[in-house]
């Protein structure tokens, strides 16, 4: 499903090419700009996207969205194995271990509130 990228809403409509002697709908008349779309809701034109990457891209600030799921894993096993295997002074594991807590606190808020899956965040697959 197609959706306004401005407020989620189905109720938009685009620029198409009609025969004037059946007015037979036809291809997309739109180049992709905004101006080819209209939401009736906003009253507006606006970019017109898929229902899925709307919920993920609306609500939530740019910097979650654009967390790379992977590589916080990997940075947070790398903090995981600093913190096992030295001898540290203890500020520093009390600092690295709140660097842990705050990247479990992140990953859990993606897929508890975001709706990101546990696959994408956790690398974890529930099914095997
Ligand atoms: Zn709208």
């Amino acid at each position: 499903m197609l959706v306004c990228e401005k407020c989620g809403g189905t109720n938009i409509e685009e620029k198409r090419w009609v025969n004037p002697n059946t007015n037979e709908i036809g291809g997309t008349a739109s180049d992709g700009e905004d101006d080819d779309n209209y939401c009736n809701d906003c009253q507006l034109h606006v970019g017109i996207i898929e229902e899925k990457n709307f919920k993920k891209s609306s609500e939530f600030p740019e910097f979650l969205e654009k967390i790379d799921w992977s590589l916080l894993r990997e940075q947070k096993q790398t903090i995981i194995d600093i913190i096992d295997n030295g001898e540290l002074n203890p500020r520093f594991f009390g600092h690295l271990n709140g660097m842990i807590e705050l990247i479990d606190a992140i990953q859990d808020f993606a897929t508890d509130v975001m709706g990101f899956t546990e696959k994408e965040v956790f690398d974890l697959d529930t099914e095997e």
